[in-house]
């Protein structure tokens, strides 16, 4: 079992430290927020008085931070790279930009440590039932390292390929997602602007062609679908500005790849507004308000 520095305890690292203490690994936690770090430390774990504290006397740290800026500040200048036991394994699971991941792959790597970058799907249900999917990037060294730790937050853990890697399939997937949502919506809306009951609507298109992950599990329409964001209030979840930021991260990448992404365009720019409209911190769903504000 590991010592463990875990920095980021929000919505998704908050679940996950608590997976990886069930799974008996010992930890130290840190984040901006004193009620986050309250939450992890009522199930056992110590309590960082700073980035640098969570970082030294561990053989692990991970991090689950919101942007990309927010990971170099937690690993570079006075952070944890320069703090770090030798031989300390890096795991960044934050969704980020590939430059930044790189960036921070590449400072570790100058210092001596492994470092794997591991973005996760699965949402704030996974990471509570320690069910999420890890995309990892990294040299397979240091990611045969991270797997008995990624084993206790998730199921599915795979190595995508060299620094970086696991950012760009969470950034495809998630563009995907975003798309899919507003897709959802648009449809589920017209449908009862037709006449037809919610109810009816989800019955039908989750056993049909029209079905996918989102609607199955992050119905978008409030009441089809009992426990989901939708259905309490758009409470987070996965919050719109972070869907947000995620699509725009997709455009970069298309942009970066000379591939067009016509649809994440349309998505990217929706969400957008959905956020200027003042819903950034509500559940990602609540994009159906977009299509009619009224929704209930
Ligand atoms: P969150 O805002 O709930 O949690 C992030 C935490 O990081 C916050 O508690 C914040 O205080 C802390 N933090 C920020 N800067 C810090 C710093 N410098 N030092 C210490 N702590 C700091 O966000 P979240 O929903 O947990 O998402 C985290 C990451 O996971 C994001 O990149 C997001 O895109 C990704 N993600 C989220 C979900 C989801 O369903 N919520 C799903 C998959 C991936």
């Amino acid at each position: 079992m590991a010592k463990i520095g875990f920095i980021g305890v929000g919505n998704m690292g908050g679940p996950m430290a608590r997976n990886l203490i069930t799974a008996g690994h010992s930890l130290k936690v840190f984040d901006l927020s004193e009620e986050a770090v309250n939450f992890v430390v009522q199930s056992g774990a110590e309590r960082a008085a700073s980035i640098q504290d969570a970082a030294k006397g561990v053989e692990i740290v991970v991090t689950m931070l919101p942007v990309g800026g927010n990971v170099r500040d937690v690993f570079l200048d006075d952070g944890v790279v320069a703090v770090a036991d030798p031989g300390t394994l890096f795991i960044d699971s934050s969704t980020i930009d590939v430059e930044s991941a790189v960036a921070v792959h590449e400072a570790a790597t100058a210092a001596g440590f492994e470092m794997v970058d591991a973005p996760v799907s699965g949402g704030t249900v996974g990471a509570d039932d320690g069910t999420l999917t890890f995309m990892c990037g990294g040299e397979k060294a240091a990611f045969d390292k991270a797997r008995p730790i990624l084993e206790g937050m998730g199921k599915n853990i795979v190595h995508c390929g060299g620094p970086g890697q696991g950012q760009v399939v969470k950034i495809c997937n998630n563009m995907i997602a975003g798309i899919v949502t507003l897709a959802t919506s648009e449809a589920f809306i017209m449908g009862e602007k037709l006449g037809v009951d919610r109810q009816v609507l989800f019955d039908v298109i989750s056993t049909s062609t029209g079905s996918s992950r989102i609607l199955e599990m992050a119905c978008p329409l409030p009441g089809a679908l009992a426990g989901t964001p939708s259905s309490n209030g758009f409470k987070p979840g996965f919050m719109a500005k972070l869907m947000l930021k995620d699509l725009r991260l997709s455009q970069a990448a298309s942009q970066m790849a000379g591939s067009p992404t016509p649809l994440g365009a349309v998505a990217t720019a929706t969400y957008q507004q959905h956020i200027n409209n003042g819903f950034g911190d509500l559940d990602n769903s609540s994009i159906c308000k977009i299509i009619d504000p009224n929704v209930k």
